[in-house]
């Protein structure tokens, strides 16, 4: 084995390893293994997108979690793949085109979709390899696209079996309408912002002498469209006036007034205008009473021939000619200033505008209920569990499922119509003619997205046929995902994998939160803060950059991402790196794994490290069980930092010299423990474990990568508390020197002494026993064991449980240059916290500044009181 490099080079170690994962099948599934089994899909991201933020925390821990059950004797099946994602991909290629002036009607269908076909091709290159840049492990070698031959096919089956079912109709219904992209959107697709819009008044005046009605409107270029004028049919005000007529302004066409309960007689005048064509909850009033549908909008955004004077106008341009003309005829009473959510495109920020056409649709309902039961009947587990909350309320307020789009991009809609006879056939397969003898012409929509993507956890395993993976593999264990695609997603999953695959199509859904940025503030381009996990991984590797992310991933909880903790993380591999090659130097004439002694023939410092690794596993073990990789990461690191390399590599360095009669042992302990510490970290950071692990003597049958070894698990055996209780002893007495070191200023190669009165019989003799490691730790030259310690103004005592200690520091130390020095540092620490609580007492301060700086202020008041306390005591020791 070649020595081990300085430093970890992640840009060449990371690649070389995976190249090797894959080229040995590391991470290939196998039903027919005799393993039990453990399977997961991986939420697909889009076919022509780059791995973002998000991406790298919901990439990462499920594959903490694959890699762990694989180490654990798994035979673990994640599933890879990319999305076709309909809209945002055929925007993406609009806009090439666009940039060579030209739209998507220029070049044809036929064109256009080869065109989204070869840019694709290109885009799934750089998707994938930023998988494995991030250390995936999943299995290649049953990739997916939602636009596969046989993924279409699975689209096409449910598709023709909810038709024949009645499940998916088509009608003309209201819809949401993105006038830019052309197409139909789910609700889910709309996005309602908030702003500050105007309310206007206006008068429409009576027929044949009856009285004029006033209602208020925010968007009174629909008002073209109105068929009636509706109030509540309890609102005393307008009794007398239903069943009367007014007339429409502009338009010149009398309205019926109606009287409809879901008017509400608090909004604006309590009398609203009804405009069936362009207002969902309109759109049903006008079903309710049989009012004709008068479409003044178009599907391009422009008013129709049916607004009059504003026809072939923009929406914007004749709202505001309306409202100028209806000024001018005095018919508009008053504007007032309103707030109130207005639809935006999802994928393009259009003003989104409901209109009537003739969509497909899928009855949701009957699909709904027993998805409610599967969570009810806990077959299906939320993660937080608060997440199943959400999930009922949404299910059960859910609407039928708007699924065509008219775009190209797409699993096109398999129904055909005939020409001459009107016939509609809904087939799998192109359907030669119509047996009437006339020619069909295929449906032009598409399906929505999402149609596909709900088929994944068994669409991807090769239904509708039964295959091997189908039947070993589904239910999938564990769907991980960000809980903005639960309804988009995870629930139609649930939906369709019920109906067609015959279960839930998981037993758990685990819900992240989002990764913002280091202020807790949402991560946009227009703010400047998105954080690029292929340039931090560039720059700290993909270890850190996965380390940081499990480590803050706490459940329910966002992750506030910032630079200090990646930089932290990064340090904390280049410890492990550090404590390897120590490792390495200092065992190097081992080559094979020598045999563990029998504990009881080990000292006190090997005893112990065997305990703490043992229960660290168990601890790491029980932590992933509940997908608390956070507290997994936590455990690691400060076993790994705090116990196994400030403690037990100090502790055996003088057992590691070659006269050392403890050295046969402590190699074979110092090499077991290393080895599963590798292995317990390497779910969560595979490069380094894996570079570092190749280096270590092999033990008989180990395999060939640290991939596929096994997960340490704890050992009952190696548990004891007396060479904890007696390691913790002499870490107290050790640190209680440093301590005093630190306080009075004693130079870290100083050698001094120090006294131990212990009054535990039993507790001196140990102490007593293990002084050299007192001594090596507390940099002395001197300890001793015994009580009637005479004291003197240079001597230091401190107090432990049960023994004093006493360090003299006549000789070493200038008392009064260090009187002066702690009255300086402590007079300074006065200044800041009077200066800090004066901030703090400003209310403008504590209000207007940005949350976690007012934190840190508090924060930083409390380490200088610590600071003040220990600095007066000091003091008052040294008789200032
Ligand atoms: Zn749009
Ligand atoms: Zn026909």
């Amino acid at each position: 084995m070649p020595e081990l490099p300085k430093g970890f080079e992640h840009a060449q170690v990371d690649p070389k390893w995976y190249a090797f994962w894959e080229s040995i099948g590391a991470f290939r599934a196998n039903p027919d293994s005799r393993k039990p089994r453990f399977s997961m899909v991986l939420p697909p991201p889009n076919v022509t997108g780059s791995l973002h933020v998000g991406h790298a925390l919901n990439h990462t821990l499920p594959d903490i979690v694959a890699r762990w059950k694989r180490m654990q004797g798994y035979d673990v099946l994640w599933l890879p793949g990319t999305d076709h994602a309909g809209i945002a991909t055929q925007n993406v290629v609009e806009k090439q085109l666009a940039e060579e002036g030209k739209s998507r009607h220029d070049v044809g269908r036929e064109a256009f979709v080869a065109r989204v076909w070869e840019w694709v091709r290109k885009s799934h290159g750089t998707i994938t390899s930023q998988m494995r840049k991030l250390g995936e492990s999943v299995d290649w070698s049953r990739e997916r696209f939602t636009l596969d031959e046989q993924l279409s096919h699975a689209v096409r089956r449910v598709f023709v079996t909810l038709y024949r079912e009645g499940l998916i109709y088509r009608g003309r219904y209201i819809v949401n309408w993105c006038p830019r992209c052309r197409t139909a959107l789910s609700d889910l697709e709309v996005v309602h912002k908030e702003i500050t819009g105007k309310l206007w008044y206006v008068q429409y005046p009576g027929v044949a002498g009856g009285p004029s009605v006033t209602v208020a409107t925010t968007r009174p270029e629909t008002m073209l469209g109105d068929t009636a004028i509706a109030v509540n049919p309890d609102d005393d005000r307008y009794r007398t006036l239903v069943g009367r007529q007014v007339r429409l302004p502009i338009i010149g066409r009398d309205l019926p007034v109606i009287a409809d309960a879901f008017v509400d007689p608090a909004f604006g005048t309590g009398a609203v205008k009804v405009t069936p064509a362009h207002d969902p909850n309109d759109f049903q009033m006008g079903e309710r009473h049989q009012l004709p549908q008068v479409a003044v909008i178009g599907e391009d955004g422009r008013m129709t021939q049916e607004a009059g004077p504003y026809a072939g106008q923009d929406r914007f341009k004749a709202r505001a000619g309306i409202v100028s003309q209806l000024e001018h005829e005095g018919l508009l009473q008053r504007i007032e200033e309103h707030r109130h959510a207005v639809g935006h495109c999802q994928r393009c920020n259009t003003v989104v505008e409901p209109l009537v056409s003739t969509q497909w649709f899928v009855k949701i309902e009957p699909l709904a209920k027993p998805a409610i039961r599967a969570v009810e009947e806990g077959r299906i587990r939320f993660v937080p569990e608060n997440w199943t909350k959400t999930y009922y309320e949404w299910m059960h307020n859910i609407h039928d499922w708007c699924i065509s789009r008219q775009l190209w991009w797409g699993h096109r809609i398999p129904a055909w119509y005939c020409d001459k006879c009107g016939e509609t056939i809904v087939a799998e397969e192109e359907p030669k003619a119509c047996p009437c003898g006339g020619t069909l012409r295929q449906d032009n929509d598409v399906l929505d997205t999402w149609f596909s993507s709900q088929l994944w956890p068994f669409s991807t395993m090769g239904w509708p046929e039964k295959t091997r993976d189908l039947e070993h593999y589904y239910p999938t264990d564990l769907m991980l995902t960000g809980f903005d695609i639960i309804f988009f997603w995870v629930a139609r999953m649930i939906m369709a994998g019920l109906k067609f695959a015959g279960d839930v199509p998981f037993r758990e859904v685990y819900i992240t939160g989002l990764v913002r940025d280091e202020r807790g503030q949402k991560m946009s381009k227009s703010r400047g803060n998105v954080v690029d996990p292929l340039e931090v991984m560039d720059e700290i590797g993909a270890d850190a950059l996965r380390f940081t992310l499990a480590a803050m991933a706490s459940p329910g909880m966002d992750i506030p991402l910032s630079e200090g903790r990646m930089t932290g993380y990064r340090q904390f591999i280049n410890k492990i790196w550090n404590a390897s090659r120590f490792v390495l130097m200092n065992t190097g004439d081992v080559s094979e794994r020598p045999a563990l002694p029998d504990v009881s023939a080990l000292g006190i410092v090997d005893r112990w490290i065997l305990d703490r690794v043992s229960r660290t596993a168990a601890e790491v073990d029980a932590a992933l069980r509940d997908f608390r990789v956070d507290v997994a990461a936590d455990r690691l690191y400060h076993f790994f930092w705090h116990e196994y390399a400030d403690w037990y590599i100090e502790l055996i360095k003088p057992h590691l010299r070659p006269e050392a009669p403890e050295r046969p042992h402590t190699v074979a302990v110092l090499l077991e423990v290393h080895d599963r510490i590798l292995r317990l970290l390497h779910p969560i950071i595979p490069f380094v474990t894996e570079e570092l692990w190749q280096h270590l003597p092999r033990k008989a049958g180990d395999p060939q990568t640290v991939t596929l070894a096994a997960f340490p698990t704890s050992i009952p055996a190696w548990e004891e508390s007396s060479a904890v209780a007696d390691v913790e002893s002499i870490q107290e007495v050790v640190t209680a020197i440093r301590t005093v070191r630190a306080e009075r200023g004693v130079p870290p190669s100083r050698r001094i002494a120090a006294i131990v009165d212990e009054h535990d019989e039993r507790q001196r003799r140990m102490l007593e026993a293990n002084a050299r490691y007192i001594s090596l730790l507390a940099g002395l030259d001197r300890v001793e064991f015994r009580a009637d310690v005479e004291m003197d103004p240079d001597t230091v005592k401190r107090v432990l449980a049960h023994a004093q200690i006493y360090v003299p520091l006549a000789g070493i130390v200038d008392r009064q240059g260090e009187i002066e020095k702690l009255r300086k540092e402590l007079e300074a620490a006065r200044k800041e916290i009077a200066s800090l609580e004066t901030k703090l007492a400003n209310a403008n301060f504590v209000e207007r500044a940005p949350a976690p700086l007012v934190r840190q202020t508090r924060d930083r008041v409390e380490q200088l009181k610590g600071r003040r306390a220990t600095l007066e005591a000091t003091l008052t020791e040294l008789g200032a």
